[in-house]
């Protein structure tokens, strides 16, 4: 039966495909793929947890003392006999089989098959065994945690259903289902094939949809209870634009979404022809499209839609999913390094460590202890807290300046004396560079306006600053008093909420004035319903993923800045903004 699920479009397009259910566990459970040649040995580690669970249970019973309540042996004997049924064991093997999915995944997968099936049971009884099946799978879980070492995902496919698509010859596209997912899981996902995405939970500018829109696959976050309502390997269709799930659709809703899928390819085409062409608007303005990046090979994607350069390198993807072991100083370099390199003599903006909030290390340090994390030790906090940390990121990133143009970029400041003990460490980092006699080159200096009391502080922070780089994410995030990652207040994020735009016009027009570089390098840089906006306001640097940079520039090539300037001033004086803009 068909039906539909409502979330936020974070990442435009269509996906079609198989939903693939990441099962959430009260354990942390890696998720990836291996490869074919493993498959015996993952069957052999649930193979061997689950033994090991068995005589666990079985030495539990015999020492179980002659006066225990005899409920208790019945529990026992409950848990031996789920441990061994069939439908867990072959299961389990079908996951790691047929789909390669890694053991763990595989494990929790079968125990939400099954789960279902306890769901659906008259006798209450019966139903309850649920809670029974969850502490053995648990337990086995357990046992085989430490000893599983994650592997690099290599591409998996199915065959297509031949009743759907016609050419079976063809791989089925495959879409993701979480409740939610850690950025260090997006990463891992990153490298693999899926068509697009969907999460129950997540705002429009969460890490998570960020890393969807460096992807440039169509996502859809904040769909409420889309894990439990979308079954392992149901077709569903993913409406990136609109924000909506089709779960089983019909031969006519596939036959028009498929159209739309086309459609969507063929402007890809048409966009991908202006690769070449030179960002300057009809009135002759040149204006700087670059990249936003995650990691150092993403290089090669911004080049390829013509950036002229990197303005934001989210550095702290680097430190992520590493289980406390952070990249030292020769491991940095290198990344660096390697995306300066890739950028060929363009410009690459190097941003410190941003971590905390909703960019946890890994997930083992979701740290929900902090009772606001989005107000606490993240980003260039967390970096002045452990100098010894920020001091090997400050070396390597100076050492990777030798080899090309690098900019460095400060996030969340907002007082001046952590400017002051910043450009102090920068100056530390230098003399250590220079005791050791190691090569380092030139760096302009930036800071992130993305909280208010900075965008109300310029003055101060262009005294110190060569560059000024607006995050508007995090900068809407703090005006309006909104968690950027929470779906339940997702309506009130606003960027064109008067105080954001007003924030953002004042600190273009001061830079301009005081003839320092400004850019915007949060997402609204790549909304191309913003785009002539911005212009208007005097911006002529927009930071974005390199999927947008080609339609932001199509957006450049029609615009008149100078009829744009005093139509943006209406946008900034009217009450209702967005009302203006769509007129
Ligand atoms: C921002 O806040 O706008 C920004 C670019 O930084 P991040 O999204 O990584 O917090
Ligand atoms: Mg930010």
């Amino acid at each position: 039966m068909t039906f539909s699920v409502h979330g936020i479009p974070v990442a435009r397009g269509v996906a079609i495909g198989r939903a693939v259910i990441v099962a959430s566990s009260r354990l942390d459970v890696a998720h990836y793929f291996i490869t074919s040649d493993q498959v015996e040995s993952e069957i052999d580690r649930v193979r061997a947890g689950r033994n090991a669970v068995v005589d666990e249970l079985q030495r539990l019973q015999q020492e179980m003392p002659k006066d225990a309540p005899h409920e208790l042996a019945a529990l026992l004997d409950v848990h031996l006999m789920l441990l061994q049924d069939e439908a867990l064991t072959s299961g389990v093997k079908h996951w790691i089989r047929d789909r390669l999915y890694n053991a763990e995944w595989a494990l929790t997968t079968q125990f939400e098959v099954i789960s279902r099936q306890f769901d659906e049971m008259e006798d209450e009884y019966l139903r309850e065994r649920k809670a029974d099946l969850e502490q053995v799978v648990e337990r086995v879980l357990r046992r085989m945690l430490g000893a599983a070492s994650p592997v690099v995902a290599p591409p998996v496919r199915h065959k297509r259903q031949q009743d759907l698509l016609l050419d079976d010859t063809v791989d089925v596209p495959l879409v993701l289902v979480a409740h939610d997912l850690s950025p260090a899981d997006m990463l891992q996902f990153k490298q693999s094939v899926f068509a697009g995405f969907v999460t129950d939970v997540g705002g429009k500018t969460s890490h998570t949809a960020i890393v969807a829109r460096s992807m440039d696959i169509p996502a859809v976050v904040g769909a409420r209870s889309a894990s439990q309502l979308i079954r392992q390997d149901d077709w569903i269709i993913i409406d990136g634009d609109a924000g909506v799930v089709i779960v089983d659709p019909s031969p006519i809703i596939l036959a028009e979404y498929g159209f739309r899928q086309r459609q969507g390819e063929l402007e890809r085409e048409r966009l991908s022809r202006l690769r070449n062409t030179a960002a300057i608007t009809l009135d002759g303005q040149r204006i700087e499209l670059l990249a936003n990046i995650e990691m150092p090979d993403d290089t090669l994607p911004a080049l390829k839609v013509g950036a002229v350069g990197v303005g934001l390198f989210r550095s702290e993807f680097l430190f992520m999913g590493r289980h406390g072991r952070l990249p030292d100083e020769e491991e940095q370099y290198q990344a660096y390094r390697r995306a300066v390199e890739g950028m060929q003599g363009l410009p690459v903006t190097i941003r410190t460590v941003d971590v905390g909030a909703d960019k946890p290390l890994d997930d083992a340090h979701h740290d929900d202890a902090h009772l606001n994390p989005a107000l606490g030790l993240r980003a260039i906090r967390w970096s002045l807290a452990d100098p010894a940390m920020f001091l090997t990121q400050l070396r390597a990133i100076l050492r990777a300046a030798a080899h090309g143009q690098v900019n460095l970029l400060i996030p969340m400041l907002a007082h001046g004396s952590e400017i002051r003990q910043t450009l102090s460490l920068i100056d530390h980092a230098r003399v250590q560079l220079d005791n050791q006699g190691m090569v380092y080159g030139p760096l302009k200096l930036g800071a992130m306006i993305e909280i208010p009391a900075a965008a109300l502080t310029l003055k101060l922070f262009l005294k110190y600053f060569d560059f000024l780089s607006i995050g508007t994410n995090d900068l809407i995030q703090y005006t309006l008093a909104i968690d950027r990652a929470d779906e339940s207040v997702a309506h009130l994020y606003d960027p064109l909420h008067p105080a954001v735009l007003r924030l953002v016009a004042d600190t273009i027009a001061e830079c301009n004035a005081q003839g320092k570089g400004v850019s915007v390098c949060g997402e609204m840089a790549g909304d191309t319903a913003l785009t002539r906006l911005l212009l208007g306001l005097g911006l002529r640097s927009f930071s974005m993923h390199p999927a947008q940079i080609l339609a932001v520039k199509q957006e450049v090539l029609r615009a008149d800045t100078g009829k744009l300037r005093p139509w943006a001033q209406t946008v900034l004086e009217a009450d209702e903004p967005a009302s203006v803009l769509a007129r």
